[in-house]
């Protein structure tokens, strides 16, 4: 089949590979005009996140992910108030998709192709370049923004959780030894009033995960109400009206100082430390997003253009990649009638992302609104399936 992907992110890319693997022709349009070298930070890396790369690429997970051995809490004092043996993998967004677009023909990864034009019988897609295409199959995996949820779905749009999360890096040598050996080999968490921060090692820029060369990462959510509070964080350092995120060199001056003097007033000593060497933090709003439907005859919705769930389980990019391997089983198994894979693979995505959504819905809401966090619940591991699976 011809296939067409839209969005050439780490969904549209895993589900790009294993449809052009399983001997289809498949063409990435992707809106950004340059590769995206320099989007997110760190991801918790779940097996099915590294699934494509460990079974056909041969990569092994040492090579694209630092591990950690414990789940730390910390006390406002900065000594440890608990800790569990734990192994978690964690890698960056900029590594994997480094990783997964060397796997794919780069002639066949068309950049500044943004889709605007959906029509679904017969199949065709418009370009804002002017290409319309006929593809036998089209696989939209455009993100949270999705034009094609948009237009298919025109009632199904993200809902704002309450909070955002504060992000950014730092070289580890950067850090005191002093902090660098409370931090060390752990995610470490501190819990507080309507607010959690974890802070994790991720590889560094250049993908390396050795010691001394790697990111120290951070995760902290933060209350805002919706409309002006959150309205105002969003406005950039040009005036610019943000939706979901506001770029690392793009927030203003005020909240970043804001932030700062939370972290040295509010946060222990270790975790303050990290928050104020970040040169550069950036906000991604937390949103939820559910769709009552994926598959629209030859069409589908897939990973964030679906579903976008809370990153407490560190399963977003797991459940893009999940979609994407169940749909080649799916087509697989019904290579005659692409239609029908389609409806037959959805019920079972649906599931998925209502079940991920629920369960990170609830977490969230323990943390930032009901003070029910307790260090050491095994339903807070991290997993795509459930709390470790
Ligand atoms: C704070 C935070 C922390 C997170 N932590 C983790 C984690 O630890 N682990 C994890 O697995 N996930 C995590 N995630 C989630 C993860 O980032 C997403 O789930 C994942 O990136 C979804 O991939 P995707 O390919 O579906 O969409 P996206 O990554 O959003 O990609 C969509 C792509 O489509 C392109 N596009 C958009 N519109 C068009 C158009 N009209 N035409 C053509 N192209 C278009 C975009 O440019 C983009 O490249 C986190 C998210 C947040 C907000």
């Amino acid at each position: 089949m011809d296939i067409a992907v839209v969005g050439g992110s780490l969904g549209g890319l895993t589900v790009a590979c294993l449809l052009a693997d399983a001997g289809h022709d498949v063409v990435v349009y992707e809106r950004s005009p340059s590769e995206l070298e320099e989007r997110g930070a760190g991801i918790g890396f779940l097996p099915a996140t590294s699934r494509y790369l460990v079974e056909h690429a041969g990569i092994r997970l040492d090579e694209v992910a630092v591990s950690t051995g414990h789940i730390r809490y910390l006390t406002r004092d900065g000594t440890v108030a608990h800790d569990d043996e734990h192994r978690y993998l964690f890698s960056s967004w900029n590594t994997v998709y480094r990783q997964m677009l060397a796997c794919f023909d780069r002639s066949a990864y068309r950049l500044g192709h943004e889709l605007v034009e959906i029509d679904l019988e017969p199949l065709m897609l418009g370009f804002s370049n002017g290409l319309v295409i006929h593809p036998d199959l089209a696989v939209f995996a455009d993100g949270v923004g999705s034009t094609a949820r948009a237009k298919l779905l025109p009632d199904s749009r993200p809902q704002y959780s309450g909070y955002v999360a504060w992000r950014g890096v730092v070289p580890e040598t950067e850090l005191s030894s002093a902090t660098r050996e409370v931090l060390d080999d752990a995610i470490t968490y501190y819990v507080y009033a309507n607010s959690h921060i974890l802070v994790y090692p991720i590889p560094g820029r250049d993908g390396s995960i050795a010691v001394g060369e790697r990111l120290i990462n951070i995760v902290w959510y933060r209350n805002y109400l919706a409309g002006d509070d959150l309205d105002d964080l969003l406005v950039d350092v040009r005036g610019v009206s943000r939706e979901v995120s506001v770029p690392p060199g793009a927030l203003r001056p005020e909240h970043i100082a804001e932030a700062r003097a939370v972290a040295a007033a509010r946060l222990p000593a270790p975790i303050a430390e990290v928050v104020l060497a970040i040169e550069e933090p950036f906000v991604q709003v937390v949103l939820d997003l559910e769709v009552p439907r994926m598959a629209f005859g030859r069409a589908c919705l897939l990973g964030d253009a679906a579903f976008v769930v809370r990153p407490h389980a560190a399963a977003g990019t797991a459940k893009a990649a999940d979609d994407a391997w169940m749909l080649r089983d799916a087509l697989d198994r019904r290579p005659d009638d692409p239609a029908a894979a389609l409806a037959a693979w959805a019920p079972g995505q649906l599931i998925l992302g209502r079940n991920l959504l629920a369960r990170t819905r609830a977490i969230g809401r323990r943390s930032q609104f009901d003070g029910t966090w307790r260090p050491g619940d095994p339903e807070l591991i991290f997993g795509l399936l459930g709390p470790g699976e």
